[in-house]
């Protein structure tokens, strides 16, 4: 069996950790680089039920996409609910290694794993990284459709290919139109809308799309002459879910590579925080609230 200090030099090269964002804490969270490696747990969220899913599967290492402590801490006491990820994992011999904004750079990366959850040709990153004389790694990916497909049906394709989630998919714009190009970013993307219209794309999905930047894009698609941009907003968790299969694959093909017989498990388990969804009955126009003032 590989020792950790060998699993993560492959991890780190898969996904450099001088890559991430600056504001970005990616990189071992706990672990002995000497302690052997058999089993590989890889997950989004490094949540309490993920470090107990962990522990149940006899797991040697947990691999996630959000960081455990994104700030600095002055206490790792299991009187708080991440110094209680911290002991779960420590007493059970658990390591914690997270590849954040640096997976979302990667070829392939985040949004790789996203596009082909729903099937898309990618022709290129949506911000290429400057540093890849290539032009394959940077945030987001430009994708095409291999048939054009209306509105209402890719967004059900986005709903029945991404794992469920309460939200599923929300979707702005005429349900009947073609989409033939789409943008994808995995995790929260509305920071990227000018780039997105840059690309002239009929569709951008993505996840947590704020009211005023999500407003702001269909008011300028709805002007004379506008990009016509329709939007998809799926839950943060979901579209960086296809990661985590992606990921461990990648490890797989490494262990094969090295002989090392490493056993990768891929987490099921529902962590985005929305738990339920009450649909408005019917789409209709506000009306006085019950009981207010006339
Ligand atoms: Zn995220």
């Amino acid at each position: 069996m590989p020792a950790l200090i060998d699993v993560l030099a492959a991890l780190d090269a898969l996904w450099p950790p001088e890559r991430a964002e600056q504001w970005d804490a990616v990189g071992t969270v706990c672990g002995d680089p000497d302690a052997e490696v058999g089993r590989v747990l890889f997950a989004v969220d490094p949540v309490q039920e993920v470090a107990d899913e962990a522990v149940k599967l006899g797991a040697d290492l947990l691999v996630t996409h959000h960081p455990l402590y994104l700030r600095g801490t002055t206490t790792v006491a299991a009187s708080t609910f991440k110094g209680r990820v911290v002991h779960t994992l420590i007493k059970n011999d658990i390591a914690l290694h997270v590849a954040h904004t640096n997976a979302d750079r990667a070829d392939p990366g985040v949004s790789d794993a996203l596009a082909g959850a729903l099937d898309l040709r990618i022709t290129g990153p949506l911000v290429p990284d400057p540093t890849d004389p290539a032009g394959r790694r940077g945030l987001g990916r430009v994708c095409e459709l291999d048939h054009p497909v209306a509105l209402r049906d890719f967004a059900e394709r986005a709903a029945a290919r991404l794992p469920a989630t309460a939200q599923g998919i929300r979707f702005s714009g005429d349900p009947d139109r073609l989409i033939r190009t789409v943008a994808v970013c995995g995790g929260s993307g509305d920071s990227l809308f000018a780039e997105v219209r840059a690309a002239g794309v009929d569709a951008y999905l993505t996840a947590d799309l704020r009211h005023h930047p999500a407003s702001e894009a269909q008011q300028a698609a709805a002007m004379p002459g506008g990009d016509d941009l329709a939007l998809l907003d799926a839950a943060h968790w979901a579209t960086e879910w296809p990661w985590v299969e992606q990921a461990a694959a990648q490890l797989d093909e490494i262990s094969d590579r090295h002989g090392w017989g490493l056993r990768t498990h891929i987490s099921r388990t529902v962590t985005d925080p929305w738990t339920a969804h009450a649909p408005t009955p019917a789409h209709v126009p506000p009306t006085t609230t019950p009981g207010a003032p006339r």
